[in-house]
């Protein structure tokens, strides 16, 4: 597969944005080479500017849990776009979002912004806020935007205090964000009891995306739960698998009971929407009803408002969606196994619903730390193989591949017989 246009394209963008991209991952760092350009989606294919079309697991990291250019997503927005594009005052579509988000999850009042990462930001301002406490908690591995306090990873040794993984984020500032290991429920119990007092917030993925797919244990959701008998808010992070896993998100997956929760990705349906969202008693303290300040000039803007309500509509409307996601990603995972084994490669494919991860590891792959294990060069060549077999799948190792209900058992097999050759 050419990708000339692509190739040269790339090459001159070095000369005006950073790195060539808009975003660090779409750069290929972790798998070399360079990027297509992707012009047109549809359903599950996307093409590029040199006309090659592929098979699209990376779906825009998660939005698109429709498929590309779903005709009613489409026409929803143009109808809305046709009026004017923003007014920054009250518009009728946010009250009818809003009115959707509380279907899906045990929520009282919802704050549309425009990103995962203002959506996690103002929810631990809140959580600080509402609680007058300085510290959160987060997981290695985890990933919930590039808030200052959310970029920072754990101390050396014992500490939990955590440090900058990043250029640019005060230490004294990291220091009030604890770090533990997911899935380590002693870990977490041990924190509680030791300082659980002055901690405002624990903010989790409730199955991690972001470091490939992780799957939370039955004993780590309970100590999560336990933190509240500490005061301390519980924020589940839902940007990612709000709407994927479930209508209501893996709350209504794993029966959690989150204090707040936050959203983006499948709620704005391709344009940039997200929320962050929780009981009256705490949502009351954002201003302009309480003291905690966050706003946004286009924050529930009409055209996003449009795509992410048409998107939950038409989820809401048809719950064998999930059905048939559930389905397609079990195929998936079995005949990825079932490849995998024939060929004597070690593996952990990490699956719930339509996200899902193939570690090169022998399994079980449960913390970040047995993620890390995984083999990032052989990898390389996976995902390689499988690109120039017109399979798109997400650039890194540590990614989850997202299906859409657009998704055939066609094009699962299709991938099946490119991951055989790949290999
Ligand atoms: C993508 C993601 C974010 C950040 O959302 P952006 O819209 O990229 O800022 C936060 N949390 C989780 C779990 C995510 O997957």
């Amino acid at each position: 597969m050419e990708r000339p246009r692509s190739q040269a394209l790339f090459q001159e963008a070095q000369a005006h944005i950073p790195g060539g991209v808009s975003s660090p991952v779409r750069a290929f760092k972790a798998v070399g080479g360079t990027p297509p350009y992707l012009v047109r989606g549809e359903g599950a294919y996307v093409w590029d500017l040199d006309g090659n079309r592929y098979l699209d697991y990376v779906l825009s990291w998660g939005p698109l849990i429709l498929g590309h250019a779903h005709p009613e997503v489409l026409s929803r927005v143009r109808e809305v776009m046709e009026k004017g594009l923003t007014f920054g005052a009250p518009h009728p579509l946010e009250v009818e979002l809003a009115r959707a988000v509380k279907r899906a999850f045990p929520v009282d009042l919802v704050r549309f912004v425009s990103s995962g990462t203002e959506a996690t930001m103002s929810a631990l301002r809140l959580a600080r806020g509402y609680t007058n406490r300085p510290y959160i908690v987060k997981f290695r591995g985890n990933y919930h935007g590039h808030a200052d306090g959310l970029l920072v990873e754990a101390g050396s040794g014992a500490l939990t205090l955590g440090v900058p993984s990043s250029a640019g984020v005060p230490e004294a500032y990291a220091r009030l964000t604890l770090v533990l290991e997911y899935n380590d429920p002693e870990g977490l119990r041990a924190l509680l009891k030791e300082r659980g007092e002055e901690i405002a917030a624990i903010i989790f993925e409730p199955v991690v995306g972001n470091a490939g797919v992780l799957v939370p244990t039955e004993e780590f959701l309970k100590a999560l739960h336990e933190a509240k008998d500490y005061g301390v808010l519980l924020i589940a992070d839902e940007v990612m698998t709000g709407f994927r896993l479930a209508f209501g998100g893996a709350t209504e997956r794993f029966g959690l009971k989150p204090d707040l929760v936050t959203l983006g990705k499948v709620l704005g349906g391709g344009l940039p929407a997200a929320a962050y969202a929780g009981r009256r008693e705490v949502m009351e303290k954002v201003a302009p009803l309480g003291p905690v300040y966050q706003a946004g000039t286009l924050s529930g803007n009409p055209l996003a408002m449009a795509a992410g309500l048409a998107t939950l509509e038409i989820l809401e409307g048809n719950p064998g969606h999930y059905a048939r996601l559930e389905a397609l990603g079990a195929r998936l995972e079995a005949g990825l196994k079932a490849v995998l084994s024939r060929k004597g490669v070690p593996h952990a494919v990490n699956r719930v619903g339509s996200m899902l991860t193939v570690f090169f590891t022998e399994g079980p792959v449960v913390t970040f730390k047995d993620a890390q294990r995984t083999d990032t060069a052989l990898f390389r060549r996976f995902f390689h193989g499988l690109l120039d077999r017109g399979v798109y799948w997400p650039p890194s190792n540590f990614e989850a591949a997202f299906l859409s209900v657009a998704h055939t058992e066609e094009d699962v097999d299709k991938t099946l017989e490119a991951v055989e050759k790949a290999l």
